[in-house]
């Protein structure tokens, strides 16, 4: 037994889930219900530790994160769903939706200050054409050789088609070309229908959702997936939920990454009125790393979880920790108290703290640029 495997055998003594942990370090996959144990136990400590060495074993001390932007077209949707604080009805005087200017300078201001990614979602606008998309699509490409446009989430993929008149592979076909290169995560809330129909009625099935990132991920496309936790699901909810995401990347391995999104609690109309606790998002996180083991990447996503959780959720699993982001505007009309924007020294320091090694990386976690030991400048000395 090495010495990892030894400081682990301690954490983990007493815990209860010695099997589960020899299952990990066997590089055996673990079940539902032993992914049920895991959250249903008080052990955080072990649960983390097992999920560090799952993913140390992947990724060693890389820690990665993203110079990107995002930016949200237009918060018109025809939908309504019950926690999201974001959308607007035409007849509300805070809805807004932007010109192909607007967005163009939005970028170029981001690209000077050296960004790879653009994140682009909207709501489902009631009449925008193909055409807008395809214009946004093709203005911002040309923008930058460098610049890789991240946008849309499954249920947007599926109004643009159903508006276009078109199938799925077409519109996302026509789109690629166009210049999309990855699909966001974006609206796979909680897969399973009973709790789906109470936070996001009227939203695309889980099968509806998978089944466009499956044709994308067909098509040669890549594109991470989400899990919205810490309302009314049950862990037992959420383990389906991951049961689902493991499954289609068994299939296609078209999945760069996973990002578990913490619950915002302001401004809708579901009746939970707090965000998850640090130690469920800890744990959330971990067992996503431990149960998800065809996915190469795990997101500690700051908006959602406040950029010191963040941190701390780097020694429970988490080898991301998304990035610069700039403006925005779903989390914190939802009542995110995390700031809008991280700068790229911000996030270093916060890698290097956690004992990683911090690496820039792009849309499909290529790796930009490694920042060795030298950038030790960045960690706070002690006192
Ligand atoms: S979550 Fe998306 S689809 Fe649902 S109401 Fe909000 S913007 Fe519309």
């Amino acid at each position: 037994m090495g010495s990892i495997q030894i400081l682990l055998s301690t954490a983990l003594r007493d815990s209860g889930l010695e099997d589960i942990f020899e299952k990990v370090v066997d590089g055996r996959r673990i079940t539902e219900a032993e992914a049920l144990r895991l959250f249903e136990s008080k052990n955080l400590n072990a649960v983390g530790a097992m999920a560090d060495f799952a993913n140390q074993r992947k990724n060693g001390l890389h820690t990665s994160y993203i110079l990107n932007r995002y930016i949200n077209y237009s918060n018109y949707c025809i939908l309504s769903c019950q926690f999201c604080a974001f959308a607007r009805k035409k007849r509300d005087s805070d809805g807004f939706q932007l010109s192909l200017s607007e967005m163009v300078g939005k970028a170029r201001g981001a690209l000077e200050a050296g960004i790879t990614e653009l994140h682009i979602v909207g709501g489902l606008h009631p009449s925008l054409p193909l055409t807008y998309y395809l214009d946004m699509l093709k203005a911002l490409k040309a923008l930058s050789s460098r610049l890789q446009l991240k946008c849309f989430t499954a249920i947007e993929i599926l109004h643009i088609s159903w508006m276009a008149r078109k199938s799925v592979v077409e519109t996302l076909q026509i789109l690629k070309e166009a210049g999309l290169d990855s699909l966001t995560g974006g609206g796979a809330e909680i897969f399973r229908k009973e709790v789906r129909s109470l936070i996001a009625k009227g939203k695309e099935s889980a099968s509806e959702y998978l089944d466009v990132h499956r044709q994308w991920h067909l098509m040669g496309g890549r594109s991470t997936c989400t899990m919205l936790y810490g309302h009314i699901e049950s862990l037992d909810d959420r383990v389906d939920h991951l049961r689902q995401l493991r499954a289609l990347q068994d299939e296609t391995h078209g999945f760069t990454g996973f990002i578990p999104l913490a619950y915002q609690p302001g401004n809708n109309s579901i009746p939970v009125h707090h965000s998850p606790t640090g130690f469920d998002s800890l744990r959330t996180l971990a067992i996503s790393r431990i149960f998800l083991d065809n996915f190469d990447h795990v997101t500690a996503y700051w908006i959602g979880l406040g950029t010191k959780l963040a941190q701390l959720a780097l020694q429970f699993g988490a080898d991301d920790l998304h990035g610069t982001i700039q403006e925005e505007h779903i989390f914190h009309m939802a009542g995110s108290a995390a700031p809008q924007s991280q700068t790229e020294s911000e996030m270093i320091k916060s890698i290097l703290e956690s004992g990683r090694i911090p690496v820039q990386r792009d849309t499909f976690y290529d790796r930009i640029r490694i920042h060795e030991e030298s950038s030790m400048s960045y960690v706070t000395p002690p006192r």
